[in-house]
């Protein structure tokens, strides 16, 4: 049961005369005031950069997917950010969670929340971890191949099976169906070694790639699993639960949304359990990331004139992975440069993470009516999705990075208590 929550919030509140949102002017103000409260001139390690995870955005992206899809229930990837915070928010809200190993189910299990409230959707599980899963009493878990159906059978004969289907994912910005997903073909034969081995199949999920462009990709994956639903049938199995995966963004979700439910209306209209795992969807927008300008370099272009190469405290190997993965384009923007006049004629710069690795650069062009230098700070919307996760400590530069949590939405602030 999702909790009963006033549908006050809606992004649309926040806009102000000016064509800025109210959120994001309240966002540069928080990165403002968590940096004067450090000084960086004289704290070790002053230029590291920041998050500020704002809460609200969480809330209202909640909000919004109950108002759109209200008929699935979110089990929230965490994959794709395990933030405490995060976490224990969305569970204050009711979601559920998608979990791909032992670790991230202990994380999830930590804050309180009952296994029935986990899918551990890796198709793929190291055998130590599905023996976790079964003395913790998470049961529901997902397979896409013969061999796991064994593995499953002397580890966990008694979970509830949870069958992956492939989809035609070559649109989205990570397509996943060449590792994971059992071809339609495949899927009666796997179904009738499930039924030899006395196994229970409960459902069908499927996964668009993260990022997804096209919904049809959605329609089509939900008339697949309409099949595999009446093969199941047909062989003795009772399934009621279809998984329809992540893959949502915040900019497509409404439109999205509305031609998946009119799918999920023509397919699934019984009295089936609906799910789905986002991830990107309900953090992207909520964290934005200050990076500081480390070093700084000139270059003459082809005009003559200077064009800059900026170095910045964090990059690919750090908060930007997802870039060097997916090609996801991150937009600077200035939080503090010491320079105070703008300059007529745009400067262009390129923007480079600190590693010594060729490969470390955020953005190939960017420009500003501003000369940037060293010790300026910029920073990054969109940067709670594949961000925190995949930071490494290459070169010896940390991954750790301090998060302010603040909260837009006065709601959100009261279930957290900020
Ligand atoms: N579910 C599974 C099984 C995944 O592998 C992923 C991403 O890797 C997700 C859900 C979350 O996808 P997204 O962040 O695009 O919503």
């Amino acid at each position: 049961e999702l909790m009963t929550l006033p549908d006050s919030a809606s992004r649309k509140d926040f806009i102000v005369e000016n064509g800025k949102s109210y959120a994001s002017s309240f966002i540069e103000e928080k990165l403002k005031e968590h940096l004067r409260s450090y000084n960086s001139d004289t704290c070790e390690n002053g230029e590291e950069s920041f998050f500020v995870a704002d809460m609200g955005e969480v809330y209202r992206q909640f909000l919004r997917w109950r108002r759109h899809l209200g008929k699935v229930q979110p089990f929230y990837a965490v994959k794709c950010n395990p933030d405490k915070e995060v976490l224990r928010l969305l569970a204050l809200l009711g979601t559920g969670f998608d979990c791909s190993s032992r670790g991230e189910i202990e994380q999830v299990l930590s804050i309180g929340l009952d296994p029935s409230r986990i899918i551990f959707a890796n198709p793929c599980k190291p055998p130590s971890h599905l023996r976790y899963a079964r003395r913790k009493g998470v049961g529901k878990l997902t397979f896409d191949s013969a061999d796991e159906l064994y593995k499953i059978k002397k580890i966990f004969a008694d979970a509830e099976l949870v069958l992956r289907i492939v989809t035609e994912d070559s649109s989205s910005v990570c397509p996943f169906s060449h590792k994971f997903g059992a071809p339609l073909k495949s899927t009666r034969r796997l179904l009738e070694i499930a039924r030899e081995l006395e196994l229970n199949v409960v459902g069908v999920s499927f996964h668009v790639g993260s990022g997804a462009t096209d919904p049809q990709v959605f329609v089509q994956a939900v008339q697949d699993s309409r099949a595999v639903f009446n093969q199941a049938l047909d062989l003795g199995f009772s399934p009621n639960l279809l998984d329809i995966g992540g893959g949502f963004s915040g900019e497509s979700f409404d439109a999205m949304s509305q031609i998946l439910s009119e799918a999920l209306n023509t397919y699934f209209s019984g009295d089936i359990q609906l799910i789905a795992e986002p991830g990107r969807y309900f953090v992207s927008s909520a964290f934005i990331l200050a990076s500081n300008i480390i070093a700084r370099r000139d270059v003459v272009n082809e005009g003559g004139h200077k064009d800059y190469m900026l170095y910045m405290s964090d990059g690919v190997y750090g908060s930007f992975m997802d870039c060097l993965l997916s090609h996801w384009r991150r937009e600077p923007r200035i939080l503090t440069s010491a320079c105070d006049k703008s300059s007529s004629a745009a400067i262009n710069y390129s923007i480079w993470g600190p590693t010594c690795d060729g490969v470390d650069r955020i953005i190939e062009n960017a420009s500003f009516h501003t000369l940037l230098d060293i010790g300026d700070w910029l920073y990054f919307q969109d940067m709670g999705a594949y961000t925190i996760c995949l930071s490494t400590s290459f070169n010896g530069f940390t991954c750790d990075r301090r998060i302010c949590y603040v909260s837009s939405e006065p709601a959100a602030s009261a279930m957290l208590t900020y």
